[in-house]
């Protein structure tokens, strides 16, 4: 129990002096903190900052944010990536509004009814905004906590969860739950880093049994990650006149929400030499005559668990094809309105010829 108190206070007092001043800190602002924890969920801080800033810009409050049309809210968050954390930031503000009366709920079991705020999210609302004593276990305070104890339970399952959990409450007594967490949570971004763990300046090294027995790297434990896959996205930008096609994911795959071109999956990379490529143009454009004016090399794009190799082809037709009625047809100059994802955009931004 000593322990436990010399780690909370020296992580308390650590927090208190060194850190950083983001502009989430300076506000109790449920709203604020639910927008800038979906953010720093898959993103750095330094690229989440903008985004914040742009976001509770456009969207300065819960009503505000279910009331937006929900492209204007993917086009707000295009370059991001995880794009279901926008569709459900806009799902779950449109519930706010016709549960709570568009006023951010103030605890942890009505937080986590809302769509996309999960355990470490409503967690850290609740115990930001509302000085709710609950912890907020995310993977820093998973490293923290294991390295401290050297303690080899599996994070990444239900069991490893619930353990950290009652670590982290038994701990959280008279302090400031925010304090609290925000504290641990900072002390993994800056000091116990995950590959270069700054143990010569930790304030607790005395207490930690990872540094102590030279296991500083053994911890936290994880399953076996299996190798990310490829997925091979042949994207077709069919140009008639001076307008193109352009249609919503809405299927239950990634990007769902963007929006993007004619495009046709392969199990492997196409080349224009290959017979099936005109058979697959064909189903697209029927007996319309059409020309390619340039086909980009492969052009990769790593997620988490795949890698997306797309290819682009640049295809003039000769007039407008019935195949592609259930695609919207837009004129160039209007591309930039729509929210597309990061490979779509970068291609478009580097390779494509608005003028011609
Ligand atoms: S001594 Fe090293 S491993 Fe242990 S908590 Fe401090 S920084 Fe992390």
């Amino acid at each position: 129990m000593h322990e436990f108190t010399f780690f909370k206070k020296s992580i308390i007092s650590w927090f208190a002096q060194n850190k950083r001043d983001l502009p989430w800190r300076d506000t109790n602002n449920a709203y604020y903190i639910w927008i800038s924890e979906i953010i720093l969920q898959q993103t750095r801080v330094n690229q989440g900052i903008n985004y914040y800033y742009r976001f509770i810009d456009q969207f300065p409050d819960v009503v505000s944010l279910a009331n937006a049309n929900i492209d204007e809210v993917m086009k707000c968050w295009q370059g991001l990536g995880y794009y279901s954390r926008a569709r459900n930031l806009h799902a779950g503000a449109m519930q706010i509004v016709n549960n709570f009366g568009g006023k951010m709920p103030n605890s942890y079991a009505e937080l986590i009814k809302i769509k996309g705020i999960g355990r470490y999210t409503a967690a850290a609302i609740a115990s930001i905004a509302f000085a709710e004593r609950v912890p907020a276990i995310d993977g820093n305070v998973f490293r923290v906590l294991s390295r401290l104890f050297a303690d080899s339970t599996c994070i990444d399952d239900d069991n490893g969860y619930t353990h950290f959990y009652k670590i982290a409450q038994s701990m959280m007594v008279d302090c400031s739950p925010s304090d609290f967490n925000q504290a641990l949570m900072e002390f993994g971004a800056l000091v116990c880093l995950p590959r270069n763990p700054d143990c010569a300046g930790c304030p607790i090294m005395s207490v930690c049994m990872a540094f102590q027995t030279n296991q500083m790297l053994s911890f936290p434990v994880k399953k076996q990650k299996k190798a990310p896959t490829s997925r091979f996205f042949n994207y077709f930008i069919f140009q008639y006149k001076q307008s193109f096609f352009l249609r919503k994911r809405d299927n239950e795959d990634i990007w769902k929400g963007l929006y993007e071109f004619p495009m046709s999956e392969t199990k492997e990379l196409l080349t224009v030499e290959k017979k099936y490529f005109e058979k697959i143009i064909n189903e697209y454009v029927g007996d319309i005559q059409w020309n390619i004016k340039k086909h980009s090399d492969a052009v990769k794009h790593q997620l988490t668990h795949r890698t997306v190799v797309a290819t682009f082809y640049h295809i003039e037709l000769s007039a407008l094809p019935n195949e592609l009625s259930e695609y919207i047809c837009i004129p160039k100059s209007q591309f930039h309105q729509y929210p597309v994802p990061k490979v779509i955009e970068r291609y478009m931004e580097k390779e494509f010829d608005f003028k011609d």
